[in-house]
């Protein structure tokens, strides 16, 4: 009897799971993602080490994601593609979406490079790994925020390397040091946004170490992958979840020790971010 007992229970554990996770699929097909790749073919963002420029990393990364969310189930717009221009503004004229995720590569402010090559593009070594950004602004911040914690904790369980440089050198407001989240009040595409929007910081392409992930094709389909993580559970959380799990407030400054072996020049304050 326990036998049948324990098969009529694995049974149902089973039948459990297959309900969650067509219950999840539903979810992903109802879902819309608008990502929005940084700058355009004119303003072409920062320069990578090798000379590259910021925006054809941010195409390239945009149309990975947004294959990998397809093969997920979720539905995909993109604001603008390789050959046509867009200004912030435009970014945030869509309606027909449920979350907005901005791509973007960072860079760090002349005064903490190394040298500039013929090309003026910076070479530095103290700053590389990920950012994560959300607005108070955004009219959805807790759900923003949320969305962002949730693309956090898998990245940084797939140990994925946040910025350490913004919360030692640049200073810019930490809501979790530990997951890579940070404040960005102004961002335009974030805060004239009517949707749950954050932007992602991939990596720092200025530190040619950075730049070589950044074009690893194993690397960035593993940090993909752990977005498109996040974002299935962030749609498979019944509503209101966000509201229970961590707060921006409560999560707020989050703090870690940097690690010893990290040596940063600390600067005079936070550099203006491109958008
Ligand atoms: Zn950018």
């Amino acid at each position: 009897m326990k036998t049948i007992s324990a098969i009529k229970a694995a049974i149902a554990a089973i039948l459990l799971c297959l309900s969650a996770a067509s219950y999840a699929q539903e979810d992903m097909k109802k879902t819309t993602i608008l990502l929005d790749p940084g700058h355009d073919y004119q303003n072409m963002g920062a320069l990578a080490s090798s000379g590259k420029p910021e925006y054809l990393f941010n195409m390239r990364i945009a149309d990975e994601l947004k294959n990998r969310l397809e093969e997920n189930g979720f539905r995909v717009m993109l604001t603008h593609g390789e050959n046509e221009l867009s200004s912030l503004k435009d970014r945030t004229l869509f309606s027909d979406y449920d979350l907005f995720i901005s791509l973007h590569h960072d860079s760090i402010d002349p005064e903490y490079c190394v040298s500039f090559d013929a090309q003026k593009s910076c070479t530095t070594y103290s700053g590389y790994g990920y950012s994560l950004w959300v607005s108070p602004q955004n009219p959805d911040y807790v759900k923003s925020y949320r969305m962002a914690e949730l693309i956090g904790q898998e990245l940084t369980a797939e140990h994925f390397i946040h910025s350490v440089h913004h919360v030692m050198v640049t200073k810019r407001e930490a809501l979790d040091e530990h997951l890579g989240i940070f404040s960005f009040p102004l961002c335009y595409v974030l805060r004239h946004n009517s949707r749950p929007a954050i932007l992602i910081e991939f990596a720092v392409i200025t530190n040619p170490v950075d730049e070589k992930n950044a074009e690893d094709p194993v690397f960035r389909g593993r940090f993909v992958g752990n977005i498109v993580k996040g974002l299935i559970r962030y749609v498979s959380e019944e509503p209101g979840s966000e509201d229970k799990a961590v707060t921006p407030k409560d999560a707020g400054r989050r703090k870690v020790s940097a690690s010893p072996l990290r040596k940063h020049r600390r600067g005079p304050g936070a550099p203006a971010l491109r958008k």
